[in-house]
């Protein structure tokens, strides 16, 4: 397969589009964001890797971090985090406070914030915020075998001096016994993590723990692999996942900085970045390039 050729086919295709898309408005360090960008990167099961535009600019990962923190929280505490968060998509926006009234204060999946906020909970357990998110970065670096990847202090201070709405998530999860440290804590964990920057091609490099490949390094078992995925193509693109299966056929995770973290099981990782979101919150040329690079290769978990 011609992979430098069809990335290259896509970086000129999206290069055409005008529609881009907005970027995240919540916090000022993103909305300043250039939309104009767009990188792409492929890190093969077998060792090679491609990648196109900007493809070693560094964005903010924001909630893809939800995997790599999903990952850990499962090592950690199993089948038993499945008490405190749910399995199922939410049909909301990201930041909706509104489910967890219904529900109890138990969220519906790790990936929208109310439950990627009761997971940073859990991996925190009284230890000390630097000492996770040095966990984190560790399993990150790890992950991508490279250790240039950082915290952006200005986003993470952003998310906090914009932080109602998760401080409101916190404080209800902690109403509702969900949560085990002071909402100040957890939230301050939380908006480091998300503060995660790194290229495209890093973000390639580090999902290859997830492409559950014999001829790639393992971080995690092959059972937690398949489900991490499943959650991805189930609840990974908010209340756009439906959307985003049905056009690209694939697992994925994407953030409100404009990345995208997509599995081809026992193939391949792909990262896309471009920061102009849709109305789901997703960034449509990313969206749009992976459903042209599933296309070109014919690769879907369908078959
Ligand atoms: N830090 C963002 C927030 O909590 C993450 C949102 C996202 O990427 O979905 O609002």
């Amino acid at each position: 397969m011609d992979f430098e050729g069809i990335l290259q086919q896509i970086a000129t295709d999206m290069q055409a589009e005008t529609e881009r898309g907005t970027a995240a408005g919540y916090i000022p360090e993103l909305a300043s964001v250039d939309t104009n960008q767009f990188g792409m990167a492929v890190a093969l099961a077998d060792g090679r890797s491609f990648a196109v535009g900007d493809s070693h600019r560094r964005f903010s990962i924001q909630s893809v971090s939800k995997v790599f923190t999903l990952a850990l929280a499962l090592g950690r505490l199993g089948e038993d985090l499945w008490r405190r968060v749910g399995r199922e998509p939410s049909g909301l926006p990201f930041n909706s406070i509104l489910q967890l009234e219904h529900e109890h204060g138990i969220p519906r999946n790790p990936f929208i914030n109310a439950g990627a906020l009761v997971v940073t909970d859990a991996i925190l357990a009284g230890n000390a915020p630097r000492e996770v998110l040095g966990e984190i970065l560790r399993f990150v670096r790890a992950a991508a075998g490279d250790d240039d990847i950082h915290i952006d202090d200005a986003v993470a201070r952003s998310e906090t001096e914009h932080g109602d709405r998760n401080m409101a998530l916190s404080h209800f999860l902690a109403a509702h016994g969900n949560f085990e440290n002071s909402p100040e804590l957890t939230c301050g964990t939380y908006f480091h993590q998300c503060a995660i920057e790194m290229t495209p091609h890093q973000l390639a490099m580090a999902g290859r723990f997830l492409v559950g490949s014999p001829d790639l390094p393992s971080m995690i078992s092959r059972d937690r692999v398949r489900r991490i995925n499943a959650l991805m193509l189930t609840c990974g693109h908010y209340d756009g996942s439906g959307d985003f299966a049905y056009r690209v056929g694939l697992p994925g995770k994407s953030g409100v900085g404009g990345g995208i973290l997509v599995i081809v099981p026992g193939r391949a990782s792909i990262a896309v970045w471009s920061p102009g979101l849709n109305r789901h919150g997703n960034s449509k040329l990313g969206t749009l390039a992976v459903e042209r690079f599933a296309q070109a290769t014919g690769w879907s978990v369908f078959g």
